[in-house]
């Protein structure tokens, strides 16, 4: 190891703020670019996203870089389903642990914080500054390592679109997200929907609409908080209603209306909601073109830098990977950077992201596919749905695919997953099959 190797990262979100830390702790003298000041990316900005790591192996590869400093507060251990028709009569309902794993739903704000305010007091330089191409090329040339880490925006355009790796074009769904308060977290939140109470998230779909997401997560202020993040397919009503949210009060109108108007079981538990008024910031509106980059980018003078994150990879969050991505090539880039002896060039950089992607995110990027019901996996959701509604192991399956996405890729054919469906549950798919039927009403708040 040696210790006078530098390091520089720009950009300090989640991703940033991690291999930072990490790389630090790893012996190098590390260097991280913010355009925003520390307390700037906790109190002026929406979180980037609801961040939950769904999975064991992204919680521990998180806690490769950092123990959870948050204790038991925000864990969540399964899911309660219910799908409805276009016409909006029920379809199938299912409430079901994760059995594998927890699911940890901390504040992306609070992760990045305790980061930076780690990675200062062991010694690490952080620096206010927006980092243009002229400044990387100067960074680049004084260190030894330099990781692009500026989300969506930023400096990603210096990494070029991999097209081999990339599915989308467009859009998939349109995003509204508020956070709010309201609910304790106890055993009767949506109980009439979930034997454990806030303990199970809610997952919530209208087949031609999209989904909507509700679930706790620890807030940077209020620590016990909600996300309701809802999923609008690109000519829906939904999409045209979220369009139309400006600050956080809409933001949570508009949901209370979509509940009203789509789920009318939830809505009185809906309207308990309420804004968090220490933060002003707590929701976002946008749409996402789920895009994968070339990991190795040249800055002016030709010098190699590598892209982490969003800037390498952008999930739709539907299955909620991109957090789970980050602490995976994060807590990986970091353990290869200590063990390599020679130079950070762009064969190491690119040899690096093509072990991140077989390993992992070529699967986080098909199960998203999975999760939005892309074509490539209709006969996939025809055998996991009504199996999860007669069988709660097969809704365990279901979600599996969160935590360990990249089990889809040897399930590509509509054989392989039933007999997944068959080696989850021991039973036989066509008997279990046989024994659905489509819900004909759902229970609500009295
Ligand atoms: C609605 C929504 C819900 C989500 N839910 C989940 C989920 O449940 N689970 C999950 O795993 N993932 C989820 N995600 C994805 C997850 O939030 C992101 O993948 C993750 O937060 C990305 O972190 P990042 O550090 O790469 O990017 P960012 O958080 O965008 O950080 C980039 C930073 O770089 C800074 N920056 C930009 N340009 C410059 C510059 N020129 N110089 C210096 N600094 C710069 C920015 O200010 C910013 O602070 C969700 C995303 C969304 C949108």
């Amino acid at each position: 190891m040696s210790a006078n190797r530098k390091a520089a990262v720009i950009g300090a979100g989640i991703a940033g703020s991690s291999a930072a830390l990490g790389l630090l702790d790893a012996g190098f003298e590390v260097t991280l670019y913010s355009d925003k000041s520390r307390k700037a990316l906790r109190d002026d900005v929406p979180a980037t996203g609801t961040a939950i790591y769904f999975g064991k192996p992204s919680q521990e590869a998180d806690a490769q870089i950092i123990e959870n400093l948050y204790g038991e507060e925000s864990f969540t251990d399964g899911f309660s389903v219910r799908g409805y028709n276009p016409d909006k009569t029920p379809l199938l309902s299912f409430d079901v642990d994760f059995r594998y794993f927890r699911a940890q739903a901390v504040d992306p704000r609070l992760r990045a914080d305790d980061r930076i305010g780690r990675f200062i007091e062991r010694g690490g330089t952080f620096i206010t500054e927006e980092v243009n191409s002229d400044k990387l090329d100067i960074i680049a040339g004084k260190n030894d390592l330099t990781l692009v880490a500026t989300g969506k925006g930023g400096l990603i355009d210096i990494f070029e679109i991999d097209k081999s790796r990339t599915v989308y074009s467009e859009p998939q769904r349109y995003l509204l997200t508020v956070n709010i308060a309201g609910l304790p977290y106890d055993s009767k939140a949506f109980d009439y929907r979930s034997k454990v109470g806030w303990k199970h998230n809610l997952f919530t779909s209208n087949e031609e609409q999209g989904e909507i997401f509700v679930g706790g997560i620890l807030h940077k202020d209020i620590g016990h908080s909600w996300s309701i993040l809802g999923f609008a397919t690109p000519k829906s009503d939904w999409r045209r209603r979220f369009e139309e949210a400006d600050d956080a009060a809409s933001a949570l109108r508009i949901f209370n209306e979509i509940f009203r108007d789509y789920f009318p079981e939830d809505a009185k538990e809906i309207a308990k909601f309420t804004l968090i008024e220490s933060d002003p910031h707590s929701w976002l509106k946008g749409a996402v073109t789920p895009h994968v980059r070339k990991a190795v980018g040249f800055t002016k003078s030709g010098k190699p830098v590598a892209a982490l994150g969003d800037s390498a990879i952008i999930f739709d969050p539907i299955a909620g990977q991109g957090a789970q991505n980050v602490s995976i090539q994060a807590a990986a880039l970091v353990k290869a950077a200590k063990e390599h002896k020679g130079a950070f060039d762009a064969e190491w950089i690119t040899r690096q992201f093509d072990a991140h992607w077989a390993n992992h995110g070529y699967g986080a990027t098909e199960a998203t596919r999975l999760y939005l019901g892309d074509a490539k996996y209709a006969d996939h959701l025809k055998a996991l749905f009504p199996a999860a509604a007669v069988n709660e192991r097969a809704g365990s399956a279901f979600f599996r695919f969160q935590s360990e996405p990249s089990l889809i890729l040897n399930l590509q054919t509509k054989e392989a997953i039933e007999r997944y469906i068959e080696n989850e549950t021991g039973e036989r798919f066509d008997e279990l099959i046989k024994r659905f039927k489509p819900a004909e009403k759902f229970k609500g708040r009295e």
